[in-house]
């Protein structure tokens, strides 16, 4: 079914880059962004905080990432949000171009090192509503993407007990309100059992333990964090100690540093 789609969809749809049109060659025809403009997406580079991997502060410790939960550990971004990133940002959520998952995460694999072996791929949930708006969860779409370059298995651990209104106009400090238990580990399929923590040494069925094996939460923009800590502070309740971010793009914050 998908692959018909995806053939007629190749028929009807001229092989051209999604931001500036240009005709892409004939072997980059699954491709939805030329290579011009996938150089263009500049990488977010250090100087940077090694936790959350924004720039530098100018003076005293980073203010972005000191309220986070300890088990999340560092957090890091392909490239920064402007306008040709965005573009593919908007096509993957918004204009239903999945495939450009493809696209976004040869970029992510080039920049960011590759997770330790053994680590699972968590995407971040959508919200009932928007999940059903939306048919896809542009993340969970990422992840699998992200999982077939890195040969990673990704893990649905979390579920979104609401939907939160968009976050784009809000302040950090709003932000961090507005994600608040918004997300919850999936019962019984990752050391929870009826909300309850279930410890590695309980006798409950291996099914149900805390596997050691890392976490990578995966997203697709990262502004303040606020969503990635709370899915992180959502999974160190469930027992989990080794968790990191990775997101395509960061958006840049003028007003704080
Ligand atoms: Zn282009
Ligand atoms: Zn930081």
């Amino acid at each position: 079914m998908t692959t018909t789609f995806h053939a007629l969809e190749r028929l009807l749809l001229p092989a051209e880059c999604l931001v500036c049109h240009a005709l892409l060659a004939d072997h980059r025809a699954d491709d939805l962004v030329c290579p011009v403009c996938r150089s263009r997406w500049r990488p977010v580079r250090p100087p940077w905080c090694e936790r959350c991997g924004q720039p530098e502060p100018h003076f005293g410790p980073c203010r972005l990432c000191r309220e986070w939960p300890a088990a999340l550990g560092s957090v890091r971004s392909a490239v920064w949000l402007d306008a040709g990133a965005r573009a593919a940002v908007h096509a993957l959520k918004y204009d239903g171009l999945p495939r450009i998952a493809r696209d976004m995460t040869e970029v992510m694999t080039r920049l960011v090192s590759a997770p330790t072996g053994g680590a699972r791929l968590v995407p971040i949930p959508l919200g009932a509503r928007r999940l059903r708006a939306r048919g896809y969860n542009q993340s969970l779409v990422l992840a699998r993407a992200l999982s077939e370059r890195w040969r990673l298995p990704v893990a649905e651990l979390l579920t979104r007990t609401r939907d939160t209104p968009t976050q784009t106009t809000l302040t950090p400090a709003a932000r961090l309100a507005n994600v608040a238990g918004a997300f919850q580990v999936r019962n019984g399929e990752f050391g929870m059992r009826n909300g309850h923590a279930i410890s590695e040494h309980s006798s409950i069925d291996s099914a149900f333990r805390i596997p050691h094996s890392a976490l990578v939460l995966v997203d697709d923009v990262f502004t303040t964090g606020a969503t990635l800590a709370e899915a992180a502070r959502a999974l160190a309740g469930a027992g989990c100690t080794t968790i990191s971010g990775l997101t395509f793009g960061r958006a840049s914050i003028p007003d704080f540093s």
